[in-house]
């Protein structure tokens, strides 16, 4: 944390919308991936059944031709048999039928002279000639003097295709004829194609018009999906094997990858909308908790109150503006200080060190006063409130302080103060106005009394001279001596005047009641001559000192007698008396001036200690409230009640010291 106003410029990021640009490309990416795996692993099942179909269809159509050829070479052996005439009549007839027992598929093998003439049969009856097409294929079967098939045809039962094998039989070069054997193209299927293969295909025999010939189809039709072709390279007769499987193509959904494919791909969209959801209420939240912080800082900085944090170890962690400007310290100087600070002022380092204990011991102080000193040497005062720092789960992890700089507070308080001291030293000196007239009349009586002892002296040391006698010291001394004392009771009293009203600090010094009340006795004397009134004091023994400073007592007391005196004046002269006492009750010394004068009325009673009121036609006002300042300035109190006598009762009390005066 600091207190610096610049908001923190955040690390370069990609903004705006461009911010999701690389996250949804490769999303997209991804899914495109996810969907063309499945689309591929389809693509190659595809292939892999059309690869496994035409390997199959080529097996069978091997198998086809090794029947085909079994026969052709069982053909051919009886063919060099009869070519060799060791072959006839009824032996021929039982080879003839082992033949067809072999070949299931053969559905006769027949024997034709040169001229195409039935020579022997398996099948009874038999056809007795070759037919034209068949002529044809002996033909060229004789011509080429090889096995030659000719082109299927339909046999007399229906659906039924039949293929005829001419083998032509030459003796010493001699066309001797021609053995036919004829294929049921029906059976050879059913024969030679394996019921696994015909279980999962349809299997047909083309002709070379792509007539069907004959067909297997076990397991229903095949679906056209996965289909084969390849001709059985029979020699003059053109048959094409086809196969079609009866399965479809594979299906997209079922497929295991697929599946879990597209759940993938919807689980990648629903957990990138709720981050998206997310994020966007993280990006909300952290927006607010900007503004949030702006609006935090801005208070900080236009706070007038310094504000600091510590840790529990004593660490300034945080400090704002006001406060640095406090103690014209920068940011940077006062965070992560320990003890002693730099704004701690030398002469108060203990104190310092005192409270940072408590607060290191978990018992801050929660007001105080104190002073910091700036950088450059001003003392500050200022009362700070201190409170702990509880963090979100609860645990204190240090202290939070606000600082308020009361020098102004302070200023005032001083300017208070020097005017209360002129407000007093103008008190003193209208006091001193009123007894100034009595004063000059006291003082008239030592320097009239002077005045005659020094004429009575002058005159006897005249009549010394004119009688030309030496000067009698015994008729002089008692005159001078009398002159002296007369002058020191003058000076005493213009003394004390000058003390009483000269300005300066107050001064508390252990003061005894009996002591203050004899060292303005004179004064208060004065007072009471001037309207005839009779003084009575009634001090205590052993009563013990109050701290106070002696010329704002003196002060208190003379008011209070002067305006006990002042209330008697239009009483009747034998009433006429003031009584001065001192007492010691409950740890409190109480002085009280009693008067028999015309007492307090209510109205009077309310603003008594108000500044300016006064009930005299030439009184200021001044008189109580000064002394109500300056008993509570000693931590007492001033208060007034009436007198059973007649007349008002004056106390204060103040806080009573240990040890009576001596
Ligand atoms: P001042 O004496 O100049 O009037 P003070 O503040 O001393 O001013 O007194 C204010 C008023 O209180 C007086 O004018 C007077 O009416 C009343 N007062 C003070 N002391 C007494 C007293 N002992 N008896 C009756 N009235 C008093």
């Amino acid at each position: 944390m600091n207190s610096t106003s610049k908001p923190v410029r955040p690390p370069f990021v990609l903004g705006g919308p461009w911010r999701w640009l690389l996250p949804v490309l490769l999303v997209l990416l991804f899914l495109a991936v996810l969907f063309w795996l499945p689309w591929q692993a389809r693509q190659m099942e595809t292939t892999e059944r059309q690869e496994q179909l035409i390997a199959d269809t080529l097996w069978v159509e091997q198998t086809i031709r090794f029947e085909l050829t079994r026969n052709e070479e069982a053909l051919a052996a009886l063919g060099a048999e009869l070519a060799a005439g060791k072959l006839g009549g009824a032996a021929l007839q039982a080879r003839l039928a082992t033949m067809l027992k072999l070949g299931h598929e053969l559905e006769q093998v027949r024997w034709f002279d040169a001229d195409a003439r039935l020579l022997a049969s398996s099948a009874e009856p038999g056809a007795q000639v070759l037919r034209a097409p068949a002529r044809d294929a002996a033909e060229m079967a004789r011509a080429s003097r090889l096995g030659r098939y000719a082109e299927p045809y339909a046999g007399a039962l229906p659906a039924q295709r039949l293929l005829d094998y001419h083998l032509p039989l030459f003796r010493d070069g001699r066309y001797l004829g021609s053995l036919v054997a004829t294929v049921d193209l029906r059976i050879l299927l059913d024969e030679t194609v394996p019921w696994w293969f015909a279980q999962d295909n349809a299997i047909s025999l083309l002709d070379r018009d792509d007539a069907l010939l004959a067909k297997r189809a076990a397991a229903g039709p095949g679906r056209g999906v996965y289909t084969h072709k390849r001709a059985l390279d029979l020699a003059g007769a053109s048959v094409m094997l086809a196969t079609d499987s009866v399965k479809s193509e594979p299906r997209l959904l079922p497929n295991l990858l697929v599946g879990s494919v597209v759940l993938l791909a919807l689980g990648l969209v629903a957990s990138l909308t709720a981050l998206w959801r997310h994020i966007a209420r993280r990006l909300a939240a952290e927006g607010a908790l900007r503004q949030q912080m702006a609006f935090r800082t801005a208070m900080e900085n236009s706070l007038v109150t310094g504000l600091r944090a510590r840790d529990l170890e004593g660490r300034v962690t945080y400090v704002n503006p006001a406060f640095c400007q406090m103690v014209g310290l920068p940011p940077g100087e006062l965070l992560g200080k320990t003890p002693p600070m730099p704004y701690w002022a030398p002469e108060a380092m203990a104190v310092y060190q005192q409270r940072f204990a408590a607060v290191l011991a978990g018992q801050a102080t929660q007001q105080f006063e104190t002073i910091f000193q700036r950088k450059d040497g001003v003392r500050v005062p200022v009362l700070i409130f201190e409170a702990p720092l509880v963090d979100s789960d609860g645990r204190h992890t240090g202290w939070m302080s606000s600082i308020l700089d009361i020098s102004d507070l302070k200023r005032v308080e001083e300017l208070n103060r020097q005017q209360q001291e002129k407000l007093q030293a103008s008190a003193r000196l209208a006091t001193m106005g009123e007894i100034s007239s009595m004063l000059a009349h006291e003082l008239n009586q030592p320097l009239a009394a002077i005045a005659s002892y020094t004429t009575g002296a002058l005159n006897v040391l005249g009549r010394a001279r004119e009688r030309g006698q030496a000067v009698d010291a015994g008729l002089l001394q008692p005159a001078l001596e009398q002159a002296s004392l007369q002058a020191q009771r003058a000076g005493q009293i213009i003394r004390s005047v000058h003390e009483f009203v000269k300005k300066r600090e107050p001064q508390r010094q252990q003061i005894g009641i009996q002591a203050l009340v004899e060292g303005i006795y004179a004064l208060i004397e004065l007072q009471a001559l001037k309207f005839y009134v009779v003084l009575e004091t009634h001090i205590a023994p052993d009563l013990p000192c109050v701290s106070a400073d002696r010329m704002m007592l003196e002060q208190v007391l003379l008011n209070l007698t002067r305006n006990g005196i002042e209330a008697m004046q239009d009483i009747a002269p034998d009433r006429r008396l003031l009584r001065i006492s001192a007492t010691h009750e409950q740890g409190q010394v109480c002085v009280a001036v009693t008067d028999q004068g015309h007492g307090i009325a209510p109205e009077v009673a309310e603003r008594l200690f108000s500044r300016f009121f006064s009930t005299k036609p030439e009184g200021m006002g001044m008189g109580l409230s000064v002394c109500r300042s300056a008993v509570e300035f000693h931590g007492g109190s001033l208060k007034h009640a009436a007198n059973p006598d007649g007349g008002t009762i004056f106390s204060f009390s103040l806080p009573a010291q240990a040890a009576p005066l001596e």
